[in-house]
């Protein structure tokens, strides 16, 4: 076996890891304790032949044009632009909160009033990081900072992460936009793949050179030495028995339900900040825009991480658990044809694109 190339997870990005190889010449056998592959992207069509994303909404968006010709050699795409829905004040609007929000929200004085003094100070269509729109001295642009603080951020992340406030890193991901540009990402390309991710990363792993084990379980570091590198994806902790201590993540807890009737929200996530246990609902049907006299919806429950009782989900970014991973990547170092990588192994909050780029640059 001393010629093959073991992967451990065959997610997104240890499939991506794997095609590559492959087209290298290079032999690779891919594992996965999942009876699946496509890890936490796994999609499925239900009894109600909609293709539902298991683990949670999954839209694949990029602004790498290799990592989009990439994906693309295995999958056809719909234009699907994400937007999402929150509940603010008892009101739906789009999110980034932006200049249709505010007047979506607030009385239409007080819009115009904010729209031109934010128009005045931001560039048209500039996306501002929450922690920097916060630092505001005009008394209506405080106020709005502090309304959307309060209405969109502050609750969503207690819930979300369990604590009250998260690395600026992760709210950055949803900032205030300074125009009409309601769309959750800006990225060039963007889509879902029509015959879902589960089939965009069985075509990635059909190859000769590749053999797909999922159901099997990585033995060990006794087992490295068989292969000529081994490529985890799993998370390092679990991996060295937790020997320095458990890397924090944040789990989830899905609740799917079909329902009797054809639509039950307008958009295909709506969030609610600010009401309930769960932080939002997924109606999957948008997706593929798939027509069904039933639908398909999902509620999502935020949970702490227990080793051995849920799933990882999302790093927790903090500097200590930044240092704790990096303690654990010197002992994968001593073994020398170990290498981890992905969302769990590099402890990276990546989105799929990131994954794919990720596996695409990896130096190996
Ligand atoms: N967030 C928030 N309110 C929202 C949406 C997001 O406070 O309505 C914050 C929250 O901390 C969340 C982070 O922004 O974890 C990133 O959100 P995103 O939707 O990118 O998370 P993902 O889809 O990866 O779970």
């Amino acid at each position: 076996m001393k010629n093959i190339n073991l992967i451990v997870g065959a997610g997104l990005s240890g499939a991506a890891l794997a095609r590559r190889l492959a087209d290298l010449g290079e032999k690779v056998a891919i594992i996965d304790r999942l009876p699946h592959v496509a890890g936490s992207a796994f999609d499925y069509k239900d009894e109600n032949g909609i293709t539902v994303h298991k683990y949670g909404s999954h839209i694949f968006h990029a602004s790498n044009a290799e990592v989009w010709r990439f994906v693309r050699r295995f999958a056809d795409f719909n234009a699907y632009m994400h937007r999402v829905l929150a509940l603010i004040d008892g009101t739906e609007a789009f999110i980034p909160f932006n200049l249709n929000t505010i007047k979506k929200v607030f009385p239409a004085s007080l819009a115009e009033r904010l729209e031109k003094k934010l128009l005045e100070i931001f560039p048209y269509n500039s996306r501002i990081p929450i922690c920097e729109f916060q630092k505001q001295n005009d008394p209506d642009l405080k106020f709005l900072a502090e309304y959307i603080y309060e209405k969109v951020f502050l609750e969503y992340t207690k819930k979300q992460w369990g604590l009250d406030s998260v690395d600026s890193g992760v709210t950055a991901r949803v900032p205030v936009v300074i125009g009409t540009d309601c769309r959750y990402f800006r990225d060039a390309y963007q889509g879902i793949p029509l015959k879902g991710y589960t089939n965009l990363v069985e075509n990635m792993l059909d190859s000769k050179n590749i053999e797909v084990r999922p159901g099997e379980d990585f033995g060990g570091v006794g087992e490295c030495a068989k292969y000529k590198a081994v490529y985890h994806t799993g998370s390092i902790d679990e991996f060295f028995g937790y020997k320095f201590g458990v890397l924090p993540y944040r789990s989830l807890r899905f609740e799917h339900r079909s329902l009797d009737m054809e639509y039950f929200q307008k958009n295909s996530v709506v969030n609610y900040p600010c009401n309930y246990d769960f932080t939002r609902i997924h109606e999957f049907k948008y997706y593929l825009n798939e027509k069904s006299a039933r639908t398909s919806v999902m509620f999502e429950y935020p949970q702490s991480f227990e080793p051995g009782k849920n799933d990882r989900y999302y790093p927790i970014q903090s500097d200590e658990n930044r240092a704790l991973h990096a303690k654990y990547l010197g002992e994968a170092e001593k073994i020398g044809n170990l290498r981890f990588f992905g969302r769990l192994g590099d402890y990276k909050y990546y989105d799929m694109d990131k994954a794919v780029e990720r596996a695409l640059t990896l130096k190996l």
